[in-house]
């Protein structure tokens, strides 16, 4: 959110970019209340032995703070793909792998790549909104292709809209930022092989969610595909949010190419180290995840019982509705304690999915909307 003492865009009196003139900042609302479930975090807090190891692997890198981080981030490359080796089904290297801070730094030095002026990219909307957003920062054109009523990809239309628009850069969310919609191999390999047909382009998969995914990652499609880049985050599944941490996947040139944008010393010395511990302790936190995928289950299971309508959920989220009016629904459950989030798709709202706690309080509010609406 903006500064609250700065009136809207009392910047447009400044000589800033046209294209940001008007513009309003990324913002899900930090409002305190009891249950917050609208920014897709994980609910758990880290375990005490993670934390511990967190402090120890910290305070070792503070002796050094003196000199510069690691720039290319080389121990933490390889535990990244030791990771992903072990858990997404395709072996990888630290070659294969490059780390900034948050994917959207990663997409943003995607962006700053393969994008910029004189160039586009596609999304399938309605989709994460950052990847417009970080088109627009870098001076990327941006075009919002088009999903089905059910919100999967429309693939002819997809194939249509690549072929006509020939972008340099193509978006795929899977699962997808709001909807919770997974997009399976075959989709992204039509997609790929017609961005490749027009000019070739390069496909980023954005698997921010993967590992609350039914389905196995998207990585093995990276072999033998130099074009294709897998997106991933330590946000969500990992429950580390505050750390700061997303990656990629994809070949070695990729990885090559994105040292020509990134700023020298990129990843602190601190982040790298709290990275790394948290890697150590990958095996607990795959047991949140377990744990948070049949909360998921339970909320999408709670919401049909009610009669709400939900789409099918492969995230820590779930897609619900429909509403005449989503934004009075939002306040009629933030009224009852419970936030969630209005990503502004008509009909629709979003909800994390929480502690068993923090689920039941919602299913609770949203059980006495229904009551009301149907009394
Ligand atoms: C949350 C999210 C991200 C994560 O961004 P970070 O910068 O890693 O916190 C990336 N992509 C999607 C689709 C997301 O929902």
């Amino acid at each position: 959110m903006t500064n609250s003492t700065t009136p809207p865009n009392a910047w447009d009196a400044l000589p800033i970019r046209d294209e940001l003139r008007g513009q309003s900042p990324y913002g899900a609302p930090q409002l305190d209340v009891p249950v917050r479930l609208n920014t897709n975090e994980n609910p758990y807090p880290l375990p005490d032995a993670l934390v511990d190891r967190i402090a120890e692997r910290v305070r070792e890198a503070a002796r050094d703070l003196n000199r510069y981080p690691d720039r290319d981030a080389v121990e933490l490359r390889t535990e990244l793909a030791r990771y992903l080796t072990r858990t997404a089904g395709h072996e990888v290297t630290a070659a294969h792998v490059w780390a900034a801070n948050g994917s959207n730094e990663v997409l943003q030095q995607l962006l700053q790549t393969f994008g910029g002026p004189g160039r586009t990219a596609i999304g399938f909307e309605p989709s994460y909104s950052m990847h417009a957003l970080i088109a627009r920062g870098t001076g990327t054109g941006w075009i919002s292709g088009p999903r089905n009523e059910d919100f999967t990809i429309d693939v002819e239309a997809a194939r249509k809209a690549i072929a006509e628009h020939r972008p340099e850069v193509v978006f795929i969310t899977s699962p997808n930022n709001p909807t919770g919609t997974a997009v399976d191999a075959g989709t992204v390999l039509a997609l790929y092989d017609a961005a490749q047909a027009a000019r070739p382009s390069m496909v980023v998969v954005d698997e921010a969610y993967g590992e609350f995914s039914h389905h196995p990652s998207l990585l093995p499609l990276i072999e033998g595909r130099p074009h294709l880049v897998l997106s991933r985050t330590m946000s969500k599944a990992f429950g580390a949010a505050g750390l700061r941490l997303g990656y990629l996947a994809a070949a070695p040139a990729v990885v090559d190419a994105v040292q020509l944008v990134r700023l020298p010393y990129h990843l602190s010395s601190v982040t790298q180290a709290t990275a790394l511990a948290a890697l150590e302790h990958t095996d607990t936190l795959l047991g949140y995840v377990a744990q948070l995928k049949s909360e998921r289950d339970r909320l999408v299971d709670g919401l049909r019982e009610l009669g709400f309508a939900v789409t099918d959920s492969d995230a820590n989220f779930v897609q619900f509705g429909r509403f005449a009016d989503s934004r009075t629904a939002w306040q009629q459950i933030l009224d009852r304690g419970v936030l969630v989030r209005d990503n502004g798709v008509p009909g629709w709202l979003r909800v994390s999915a929480g502690t068993p706690a923090e689920n039941d309080a919602f299913l609770d509010a949203v059980r006495e909307l229904k009551k009301e609406h149907d009394a």
